[in-house]
């Protein structure tokens, strides 16, 4: 046995025993642009370098053969195409920008390769997880050991020879995201897990990790089988966000509607589930080949997660399966604001405001501006200013709060002295509150909208 190790830095597995397992945290290749590097189809490029025992059209013919282990699962979005060659320059500085095969005699003895994935900003949410985007990735193969084709590590005379093929799957199989079955030091009962391609190790002459097993396939069906996506709009002038009530509705493309099992028997989709995600009853629209928009009213104030469900039956995929897609933070409903604020004297005139308006909903109050003795040129937009007045008396002070809910103001006369205040606080008032005890405390208050 020798091993197929992989560079991933921080290949923490999670803590489960049911085989294929993502990378951690969670990675995938975006499938929304051919345009792209970042995303599918992967366009490699390969050092031109040729390993140990092996001739040049075979190493590409492999090379393309391993991505397309992964491409032929069925439902599987993978694609790699090969995008040039480049002089022959392995190392691990990246991150880089292009996806790149090369390879290198000075591996560590027992390496016949190694994988790294590099990730962008990017997020790719795909059936219910958060993955980060794949920006490229990089594989070093060992040019130094005997490598070998699918008729070479079959051959009766076979010596010492790695498959090209089974590791190179596997290391792509890294490279799309994965991690192994099972790792050396952890217990692996299950025969599908010890005889995935994603398994931690591989033998010499032997071609049985060519191809992907069962386990490997329910993987990639995960992370790039069947999904489904859709489109949230909001129907008012500010789109999805906006005051309640807010009214929304979701649209299933057509590509959705209409997609068909691997087989061509029916629609992949028989029915559409979805949850706005503020505890109303979610809505389940059958797939008879025309699925009208869903619209919905949100109500109150929040930040709402709008998750859409496609449902079907197709035993090319795996049989029965849920494709989930989220849009999160897609609704942001928001009241008008109710500004707040109390007033505490420091002394020689100087003043703290403590701004207590009710933030509501993240994202909701987008500004504050405290207006001073009505002097709008001189306004504040600190969150909680500290002010020296030029001199103590009643000062009027306003606190607008402007968002997506509106706009509204609260002014009040505060009392600014040249000593501090002493002991009192707004609890002044008793036990009714703090509303009341700042009103004891500062005078007269009124509120203007
Ligand atoms: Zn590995």
């Amino acid at each position: 046995m020798n091993r197929l190790a992989t560079g991933l830095l921080a290949l923490a597995l999670l803590p489960v025993l049911v085989g294929w397992k993502f990378l951690d945290p969670p990675r995938k290749w975006a499938d929304d642009d051919p345009s792209r590097e970042d995303a599918l189809p992967i366009k490699y490029r390969t050092g031109n370098e040729t390993p140990f025992n092996m001739n040049d059209q075979d190493k590409l013919d492999l090379v393309q053969g391993s991505y397309d282990r992964w491409g032929s699962v069925p439902c599987s979005s993978v694609r790699a195409e090969h995008a040039g060659v480049l002089n022959n320059q392995p190392n691990w500085d990246g991150p880089y920008d292009y996806t790149m095969i090369s390879f290198e005699g000075n591996l560590d003895t027992g390496i016949n390769a190694a994988a790294k994935t590099f990730t962008n900003a990017g997020v790719v949410p795909y059936n219910g997880v958060n993955f980060y985007r794949i920006a490229s990735m990089e594989v070093i193969f060992n040019s130094g050991i005997r490598w070998g084709t699918p008729e070479d590590v079959r051959d009766p005379n076979c010596f010492n020879v790695n498959s090209f093929l089974a590791t190179g799957t596997h290391e792509f199989g890294h490279g799309l995201g994965f991690g192994h079955s099972c790792e050396s030091d952890e217990p692996c009962p299950e025969a599908s897990r010890r005889l995935a391609t994603m398994y931690w190790a591989g033998s010499r002459c032997d071609g049985s990790r060519e191809d992907l097993n069962e386990d490997d396939m329910a993987g990639t069906q995960a992370a790039y089988g069947a999904a489904v996506d859709f489109v949230l709009e909001g129907l008012g002038p500010n789109g999805t966000v906006g005051a309640a009530p807010l009214d929304v509705q979701v649209t299933i493309p057509d590509e959705f509607v209409q997609q068909m099992t691997v087989d061509g028997s029916g629609r992949r989709f028989t029915e559409f589930e979805v949850n706005f995600g503020d505890g109303s009853d979610h809505v389940v629209v059958e797939n008879d080949g025309d699925v009208p928009p869903v619209s919905h009213t949100y109500t109150s104030e929040s930040q709402y997660t709008v998750t859409v469900t496609g449902r079907g039956d197709d035993e090319a995929c795996g049989g029965e399966f849920d494709a989930e897609r989220r849009q999160v933070a897609a609704v942001l409903v928001c009241d008008t604001p109710v500004p707040a604020f109390e007033a505490t004297n420091l002394g020689d005139n100087k003043v703290e405001l403590v701004n207590t308006t009710p933030l509501g909903a993240f994202g909701c109050i987008t500004e504050f501006t405290w207006i001073l003795d009505g002097d709008e040129a001189s306004a504040l937009s600190t969150y909680e200013p500290t002010w020296t007045f030029d001199e103590p008396g009643t000062h009027t002070v306003t606190l607008r709060a402007a968002g997506h809910g509106g706009s509204d103001d609260f002014t009040t006369d505060i009392e600014v002295t040249a000593s501090a205040d002493g002991g009192c606080s707004a609890s002044v008032g008793g036990g009714s509150g703090g509303f009341l005890g700042l009103f004891l405390l500062l005078g007269a208050l009124r509120k203007r909208r």
